[in-house]
């Protein structure tokens, strides 16, 4: 697969220029599909960390200071512009990452979503005020922070970056996104969509570069008071240890093993869609990826036989072609780990399906949608994430083993219990040790509510109220009466 008009250098955009790295350092960047390098882009360190930051420092009392519904129209208009580039962004966002092309075409929806929704919220934000009797009257005044630094993963890039761009953009901040390194192509996008909307010059700045290295610096940079992560829960764990020592405010949204605790009442059918759409869908490469599945003991067999074919009968293929289901995994690296996993899970479980390569796809980091069945909780194919088309699968006797199993992970990110017995749901969704929990339903976003997760998979919310919250500060001013 070819695409035409890639970029042959991805670019620093810094102050509305588009900018090599001071040292001029680049990195090469590779397609999934056969691993050979398409296109360099800019290696940033510490010098070009600083220059975004100086722009964006010197773009913010003008950015802050707009009126909400101003900036609600610029949303809205960045909203528009990624729209129009639906297309485009499905096949660069699919070249870069490996994600099938039908599945990547819903991104630029999503994307221009978060900008619609942040829009809305910000205009439709009141402030809150509180009254002591007749004697004082006090109320709450929010700024936002400053400049906020976000750092994104590799996994559907360019929405996950719009997660973290709208709400920061629409409480005022200004910002210095760092992309994944391993897939810049689709930030490439933002330049030309935000200069389209308007955006001033230096509000949005965008150093590409290695984590350890552009990451690092923007990190430890003293005048970026917020760091909004999304990554794994190592870099996590590094990132607050590194800004602690300025203080900073951080949310961290982490990995996750989440469950898929199947009851014997339920609806196999929609139980056994919701399990292969989870785990298989986005190559396997989801957060909340329903990646354990917890059968209830009647249904065990047949449940684990249905979903081991339904894997065989999943199309892996190039990502570009609209029949393909699961594509390439990112990076030869990330396809290794996950091929490990399968060696590990080989000795720990049994294997029902998948656990190879297919046999059409000689090159590129493809792996056939993999089931292993009657995992033991200590495995660790049960503990640990993979981040793949991998699923552990697991039975269960009762309600209490169900929880137990559920919460016997570092992780808490979701979980999806399926039961014709409501109140069992409930009471399950209230026990499970996780921050977002769907019941007979998969996945289905709503933006309004708290996303993230508990113990390994985060720290703090975005989304609704909570992202607004965390780009802000509160004061509170008193008054006597
Ligand atoms: P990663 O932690 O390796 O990298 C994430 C980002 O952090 C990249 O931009 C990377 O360059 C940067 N980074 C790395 N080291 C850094 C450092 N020392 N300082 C600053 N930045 C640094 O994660 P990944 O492999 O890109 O992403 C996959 C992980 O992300 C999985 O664990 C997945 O579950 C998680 N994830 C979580 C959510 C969620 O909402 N909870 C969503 C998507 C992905």
């Amino acid at each position: 697969m070819s695409i035409e008009n890639l970029p042959p250098v991805i670019r620093h955009w810094i102050g509305g220029e588009l900018v090599d790295s001071a040292d001029g350092r680049t990195f090469p960047v590779a397609d999934p599909m056969t691993n050979t390098p398409y296109a360099k882009a800019a290696a940033g360190g510490p010098a070009d960390v600083e220059r975004a930051v100086a722009a964006a420092r010197s773009a913010f009392p003008a950015w802050s200071s707009l009126g909400n519904r101003e900036r609600a129209t610029v949303l809205n208009r960045i909203a528009d512009a990624v729209e129009t580039r639906h297309e485009r962004l499905a096949s660069i966002e699919s070249y870069d990452t490996g994600l099938p092309i039908t599945q990547a075409r819903g991104q630029a929806r999503r994307a221009a979503e978060n900008f619609r929704y942040f829009a809305d919220v910000i205009v439709a934000l009141g402030e809150e005020a509180f009254r002591q009797g007749d004697e004082q009257f006090s109320y709450v005044v929010r700024r936002p922070v400053g400049v906020a630094g976000l750092i994104t993963p590799w996994n559907t890039p360019f929405m996950l970056e719009s997660w973290k761009l709208a709400p920061a953009l629409a409480s005022g901040c200004t910002l210095v996104l760092k992309p994944a390194e391993w897939t810049p192509l689709s930030a490439s996008l933002w330049p030309e969509i935000f200069a389209e909307a308007g955006v001033p010059d230096g509000v949005v700045n965008i150093v590409h570069g290695l984590g350890e290295e552009a990451g690092q610096a923007l990190v430890d940079h003293p005048d970026v008071p917020l760091i909004s992560f999304t990554g794994s829960t190592d870099t996590g764990r590094h990132i607050i240890r590194s800004s602690a020592q300025h203080l900073k405010t951080t949310s961290m949204e982490l990995g996750g093993k989440s469950p898929a605790v199947v009851f014997a009442d339920a609806d196999l059918e929609a139980a056994l869609d919701s399990v292969v759409f989870g785990v298989f869908s986005l190559n396997g490469e989801r957060c909340t990826a329903g990646s354990r599945v917890l059968v209830e003991r009647p249904a065990y067999e047949e449940f684990t036989r249905r979903l081991a074919e339904r894997a065989d009968a999943v199309r892996v293929g190039p990502p570009s072609d609209p029949a393909t289901e699961v594509g390439a995994l990112v990076h030869p690296e990330h396809y290794e780990r996950v091929l490990n996993y399968v060696e590990i899970g080989r000795k720990e479980a049994r294997l029902v399906a998948g656990g190879t390569r297919p046999a059409h796809l000689a090159d590129g980091n493809y792996l056939q949608p993999t089931v292993f069945a009657d995992v033991p909780r200590d495995a660790r194919i049960f503990q640990e994430e993979i981040f793949g088309p991998v699923v552990a699968v697991a039975p269960f006797d009762d309600e209490s083993e169900a929880v137990e199993l559920a919460n016997a992970t570092q992780f808490g990110l979701a979980a999806y219990i399926w039961t014709s017995n409501l109140k069992r749901g409930h009471r399950i969704a209230h026990a499970v040790e996780s921050g977002m929990i769907w019941i007979n339903s998969h996945n289905v976003r709503d933006l309004r509510t708290p996303f993230g997760g508990v113990k390994a998979s985060g720290v703090g919310r975005e989304g609704g109220a909570h992202s607004i919250d965390f780009y802000t500060e509160s004061k509170i001013v008193h008054v006597a009466l």
